[in-house]
């Protein structure tokens, strides 16, 4: 990693090569990721118990995540009946993750910025989006529906200028 203050002084900013994921608290993103994969909060997958009925058995190696065992025997972590589980992501690669494919980044320059490998985030990125389908509500307007809306609307108003 280039030299910061000499960098900025010579106004190479693009020569640095920032350490997104070290500079974003594990708290904060632990708590993001969970406020979206589970919004009624975490709950064991097997018996529906609250995480506090349960206790915290150890944490993950690679992306430091709190196990939990629950009352019934089961245990799970934040990730645990998600796609995202098996993946070892820390939670801030996870939001800056999210984040990439809700902007349109390219898988390319995602891997590079996590540091996650193409292939696996390339699978990642479809499971997500097939998943984000699945949950759009069936009774929305199809986007071309929309799309040909605007046109006529915008036809219109067109009609109307030359008049
Ligand atoms: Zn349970």
């Amino acid at each position: 990693m280039a030299d910061v203050r000499k960098v900025c002084e010579q106004g190479k900013l693009w020569d640095i090569e920032f350490p997104i994921v070290e500079l974003m608290g594990q708290d904060e993103s632990t708590g993001w990721v969970e406020k979206h994969l589970h919004p009624n909060g975490l709950k064991c997958p097997r018996c529906g118990a609250d995480r506090q009925q349960g206790r915290v058995l150890r944490q993950t190696g690679q992306s430091r995540l709190r196990v939990y065992r629950c009352r019934c025997g089961a245990t799970y972590n934040l990730y645990t009946g998600t796609v995202l589980a098996q993946q070892h992501l820390r939670p801030a690669q996870v939001v800056l993750l999210l984040r990439g494919i809700f902007k349109g980044a390219p898988t390319a320059a995602l891997s590079q910025e996590l540091g996650v490998g193409y292939a696996a985030l390339l699978t990642l990125r479809h499971e997500l989006q097939a998943q984000a389908e699945q949950l759009q509500p069936k009774d929305a307007l199809p986007d071309r529906q929309t799309e040909s809306d605007e046109m006529f609307q915008n036809a219109g108003e067109k009609r109307q200028a030359a008049s």
